[in-house]
């Protein structure tokens, strides 16, 4: 069976559910150029990719091979996905790969896309209809059939008089404008190009028919963009929403873990930002859990979590021993913040404390509230925490018993990725001082100097401070404030730590 599935104009949110359904059980992807990075993530691992569309000038695969290796894939018995940008049937040629699968008796089924022809102007903040301006809407290929000059009837498109949109006409843009001129279009009709339309270096350009080509060629437009031309690009300067989103045009890495990294990636954007999600560290269960087995042996009044990988790993560790929640029964829970607390009720537990900041001194002094002189406290954390917490229990006379329960090691494996991204980045993102131990481990010489860092909280910020990182810090340790830090890093440059 072989999935067609049109990608959209860019990152995964403009994908479909259906088509997202297909890649997770895609077996091969076989895809193009225009499909995003952000698309290209979703494959799963196990699968196989092929890549057959590569730079125009460098020898894209011949279609005939691309129909023979999809057959070929499908005939394996594997589930294949036929990705392309936009929408597949939409100069896409998804209409010759069927033909050629029908005619081998392949199975197919064809998951339609967003395509650039309506999303690039909409992101543009251009309707490519609107009732003031025109009562249709026309798209229109300036590719050719090999070289064979264009074949555009000018005359009936100027005649229609409605939005026209052309796709694969940067290069052709002088004559696509020169042949609407000669045909009698206005020349002070609004026209625009949208470049990379629905990604987050998408730029615009809004001119009029007899100004465009100029001005693409000052601004160096360039492939992919659409072109459109019609009354509504005026619409634009009025209605474009996406350019204005304050972080349009950034890059930010986000280094925590690809588990937990989605709701940061998308807060950040919603902000118009690019995300490379590159995980500098992994949480990983300790081999040696003779610490734990020890403190179960004394009574706690309290366990306290300070992350909520501190609480799945503290279950599965206590499943290692052969044991379970049940051995903290009788204790009461402490959450550094709400994602703990959340991580805590997946297990039906509540969170008896979580401190109004959701940092380790004010975890310390809430739980100083609760627990009276000579009490006991059972930290179930990461190895090489902060020192903090349990050094201001024991000061006020509490028993601590800090038992490392997991490790945080490098993200080596994404460590090639994240030197090769670094050089397109902005800023990164740190939710711990191990995030920033993380980064600095797998690319600290590919780290340009005074390198823009939001950090969650103050011991992020001292970490990556002292790494030289220009710092910014959250107001709380929430996803929320997280992204606002990465916001006023570009901004304002006031209160940072140098
Ligand atoms: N099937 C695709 C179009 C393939 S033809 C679709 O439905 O979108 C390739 C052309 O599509 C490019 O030359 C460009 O004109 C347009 N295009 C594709 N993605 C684009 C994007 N993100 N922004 C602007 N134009 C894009």
């Amino acid at each position: 069976m072989v999935t067609l599935v049109g990608a959209g104009p860019g990152g995964r949110g403009l994908l479909t559910l259906a088509g997202a359904e297909a890649l997770r059980q895609a077996e091969v992807v076989v895809y193009d150029r225009l499909v995003s990075e952000e698309i290209l993530a979703l494959i799963p691992e196990g699968a196989e990719r092929a890549d057959v569309g590569k730079e125009q000038s460098r020898h894209p695969v011949p279609q005939a091979e691309i129909n023979a290796l999809l057959a070929r894939y499908a005939q394996d018995g594997r589930r294949v996905v036929r990705l392309k940008g936009g929408d597949s049937f939409l100069f896409g040629r998804g209409g010759e790969e069927c033909e050629y699968l029908k005619a081998h008796g392949i199975p197919f089924r064809v998951i339609p896309g967003v395509t650039s022809a309506l999303a690039a102007p909409a992101m543009a903040g251009i309707p490519v209809t609107h009732r003031d301006f025109c009562s249709s809407v026309h798209i229109i290929t300036a590719h050719a059939r090999g070289n064979a000059p264009l074949e555009i009837d000018y005359g009936s498109l100027v005649r229609l008089r409605g939005t026209l949109v052309f796709l694969m006409g940067v290069t052709a843009l002088p004559e696509i404008c020169a042949g609407l001129l000669a045909a009698g279009l206005s020349p002070d009709t609004p026209a625009a190009v949208v470049e990379n339309g629905a990604r987050p270096h998408q730029r615009k350009l809004v001119s009029t028919a007899a100004g465009l080509p100029d001005a693409a060629r000052e601004m160096g437009l360039k492939s992919p963009a659409v072109i459109v031309v019609g009354g509504v690009c005026t619409l634009s300067d009025t209605l474009d929403w996406f350019t204005p989103l304050p972080l349009h045009g950034r890059t930010v890495i986000v280094t925590r873990p690809k588990a937990r990294a989605g709701r940061l990636s998308d807060k950040l954007r919603a902000l118009g930002a690019e995300v490379i999600e590159c995980p500098c560290i992994e949480t990983v269960l300790r081999a040696d859990l003779s610490a734990l087995q020890e403190a179960l042996a004394v009574p706690h009044d309290w366990a306290v979590f300070t992350s909520p990988a501190g609480v799945h790993l503290t279950v599965q560790a206590l499943r290692q021993l052969g044991r379970d929640l049940r051995v903290l029964y009788g204790l009461r829970f402490a959450a550094v913040g709400c994602a703990t607390a959340e991580a805590l009720e997946a297990y039906g537990l509540s969170a008896d404390l979580t401190p109004e900041q959701y940092d380790g001194t004010h975890l310390a002094e809430a739980l100083l509230h609760e627990l009276p002189e000579g009490g006991a406290a059972l930290l179930l954390r990461a190895s090489g925490g902060s020192p903090e917490l349990p050094g201001r229990l024991a000061e006020a006379g509490i028993r601590v018993s800090d038992v490392p329960v997991y490790d945080t090691v490098c993200g080596a494996a994404e460590a090639a990725y994240l030197r090769e991204r670094l050089a397109s980045a902005d800023a990164a993102a740190f939710t711990s001082a191990s995030t920033v131990r993380g980064f600095m481990q797998a690319a600290g010489d590919c780290v340009p100097s005074g390198f823009a860092a939001a950090c969650i909280g103050p011991q992020t910020a001292k970490e990556a401070a002292h790494y030289g990182l220009r710092v910014k810090t959250a107001q709380n340790a929430t996803v929320e404030a997280l992204a606002a830090c990465v916001e006023e890093l570009f901004s304002d440059r006031k209160g940072e730590t140098e």
